[in-house]
C-alpha cells in the first residue's frame, strides 16, 4: 500500500455521485462539484433539493440532460481548474449551469465559455435550481417522488460534512472569500443540531464541521449572551455518539474551553488550527484572525488539558515582504510546537486579493526554496510522532476495505487530509463504519500500519 503524505485539498478528489436507477422519463442531472468541503456541502444541498423535486442524478456527462458544474475560485490554479471543468462539461454534454464561488464573476464565466445557460453565485441556491427548472424542467412522479427523499451526499456513508455558517468576517489580505461569500451568517444551533441528528441516525459514524472560522459561530448573532455558542454546539454534537471533528479553529482564548470536551471524549481530541504563519509582522501583513495571540503558549495550555490532542495546521511561506528572518522564526516555532498535521502553500497571487499590491513579492525560487525546508521540517516532526504511536493500542475508522486490506483513519485523522492506518491481517469482516481497535506495528512518516484488537474479526491482542 502506497503511503498517503498529507495534502492541502482534499476537495482536488473528484467527488463521486451514487444515482439510483432512473424512472423512463424521469429528467436526470450531472453535477461536477470542485473546490473545499464546504462547496461540497452546497453541492449535497443543490443535489437532495432537486431529487425531492423528482430529478434523477447522473454520475456521467451522457446520461443527463444538464450539468451543473459547483466551482472553486479560492487560487488562480483553482480558478483555471473551474474554467477548464466548464469546458469539458460544455464539450461531453453541452447543457451547463454554472454556480458556486467564480459564479461570483459572472463576465469571467460567459468571457471563457459564452454557451454556458446560466451562472449564479455561491449560496444562491433558488437561483441554481430555477436555473435548472429553465433548462430542464421538472417531471415528479406523485408515486415515487413524494416519498421523503433522504439527503444526497458525496461523501462516503460513515462520515459527513457538518456546515455550521457560511461567509467570514475576517479579511485576510490573501483571500477572496468574504468578497465572494459575504459576511458571516451562522446557522441556528437547533437546525444544526437537527441535520446532525438525522446523519447520525443514517448510519453517519463521524461529523466533520466546518466553516470558514468555527470558533466564529454564532458571533453573528445580535442577541447572544453566550460569548463562544462554538462550545455548547461542539456539547451537543458531541452527545449524538458519532465522532465530531472540528475543522477551522482559530487560536482565540476561548478554544482553550473546547479542549475538555475532547479530554472528556465528548469531541474528537484534534483541532485543525490554520495558523498560516507565526511571525507576528508576517501575520500582521496578512491580517490574520488572532495575529497577536502567543500561540505556543496556547498549544502548551491546549495539549495540558488533553494529551492525545492531535493539531492539524496549514502555513504560507513566502507571503510578500517575508524575510530570511521571519521564516526562519516560524521554522523554529514549528520546531517548539511539534504539531501533528501539516500542510503548506507557496504564496500565489489570487485576482482580487489585497496582499497582490503588498511591496517585496518574494521571487519563485525563494518560496520553492522555503517550502522545501518548511516540509522536511514538518515531514521530520510527523515521522517521530508517528514512531511514538508504534506499540500503542488506537481506536479507528474502516473508511474501505479491499483485497489488499482495510484503510482506516484513527481520531488523529480527518479523511483524505491526513495519513491513514492500514490493516492487512484478519481484515475480511470489516466494512466501511466500523469503529475498531488496533495495536500499531509500524509507523511512516505519515502512515502507520496495525494489527486488529478489537472489532469484527479481531483474534484479540
Ligand atoms: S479567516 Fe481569513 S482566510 Fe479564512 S475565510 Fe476569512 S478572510 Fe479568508
Amino acid at each position: 500500500m502506497s503511503q498517503n503524505p498529507p495534502d492541502l485539498r482534499p476537495d482536488r478528489a473528484a467527488a463521486t455521485i451514487a444515482a439510483a436507477d432512473p424512472r423512463p422519463g424521469q429528467p436526470r442531472i450531472g453535477m461536477v462539484s470542485l473546490g473545499c468541503p464546504k462547496a461540497l456541502v452546497n453541492s449535497e444541498r443543490i443535489l437532495t433539493r432537486l431529487r425531492a423535486e423528482g430529478y434523477g442524478i447522473s454520475p456521467d456527462y451522457a446520461g443527463a440532460d444538464a450539468v451543473i458544474v459547483n466551482t472553486c475560485g479560492f487560487l488562480d490554479s483553482a480558478r483555471a481548474e473551474s474554467l477548464e471543468a466548464i469546458g469539458e462539461a460544455l464539450r461531453e454534454n453541452g447543457r451547463v449551469i454554472v454556480t458556486g464561488c467564480l459564479g461570483a464573476e459572472p463576465e469571467l464565466i460567459t468571457g471563457a465559455h459564452p454557451r454556458v445557460l446560466a451562472v449564479t453565485g455561491p449560496h444562491q441556491y433558488e437561483a441554481v435550481i430555477e436555473a435548472v427548472h429553465a433548462a430542464v424542467p421538472p417531471r415528479p412522479d406523485p408515486f415515487v417522488d413524494l416519498i421523503p427523499a433522504g439527503s444526497v451526499r458525496l461523501t462516503p456513508r460513515h462520515y459527513a460534512y457538518l456546515k455550521i455558517s457560511e461567509g467570514c468576517n475576517h479579511a485576510c489580505r490573501f483571500c477572496i472569500i468574504p468578497m465572494m461569500r459575504g459576511r458571516l451568517v451562522s446557522r441556528p444551533h437547533r437546525a444544526v443540531l437537527h441535520e446532525a441528528e438525522r446523519l447520525v441516525a443514517a448510519d453517519v459514524r463521524e461529523l466533520l464541521v466546518i466553516s470558514q472560522d468555527s470558533s466564529a459561530y454564532g458571533t453573528d448573532w445580535k442577541d447572544r449572551t453566550d460569548k463562544a455558542p462554538i462550545i455548547a454546539l461542539a456539547r451537543d454534537l458531541g452527545r449524538l455518539g458519532a465522532w465530531v471533528r472540528l475543522h477551522y479553529v482559530y487560536p482565540y482564548p476561548f478554544v482553550t474551553e473546547l479542549v475538555p470536551l475532547m479530554a472528556e471524549g465528548l469531541v474528537l481530541p484534534y483541532l485543525d488550527v490554520p495558523f498560516q504563519h507565526a511571525h507576528p509582522d508576517t501575520l500582521r501583513r496578512m491580517a490574520r484572525p488572532a495575529a497577536a495571540e502567543k500561540t505556543l503558549e496556547r498549544i502548551a495550555q491546549w495539549r495540558a488539558i488533553c494529551p492525545e490532542l492531535t493539531i492539524r495546521s496549514t502555513f504560507i511561506v513566502g507571503f510578500p515582504g517575508e524575510t530570511e528572518a521571519e521564516f526562519q522564526t516560524l521554522l523554529d516555532w514549528l520546531e517548539e510546537a511539534q504539531l501533528d498535521r501539516v500542510g503548506c502553500f507557496r504564496y500565489e497571487n489570487v485576482a482580487g486579493a489585497r496582499a497582490n499590491d503588498l511591496p517585496g513579492h518574494v521571487p519563485d525560487e525563494v518560496k520553492e526554496e522555503r517550502w522545501q525546508r518548511f516540509m522536511q521540517a514538518a515531514r521530520a516532526i510527523s515521522a517521530r510522532r508517528m514512531a511514538a504511536k508504534v506499540g500503542r493500542v488506537v481506536e479507528a475508522i474502516v473508511d474501505s476495505v479491499d483485497a489488499d486490506g482495510a484503510t482506516c483513519r484513527t481520531k488523529a485523522d480527518a479523511p483524505e487530509i491526513d495519513g491513514n492506518l492500514f490493516i492487512d491481517e484478519d481484515f475480511a469482516a470489516l466494512k466501511p463504519g466500523d469503529i475498531i481497535r488496533a495495536r500499531v506495528e509500524e509507523a511512516a512518516d505519515y502512515d502507520l500500519w496495525g494489527r486488529l484488537v478489537d472489532g469484527p474479526g479481531a483474534s484479540g491482542a
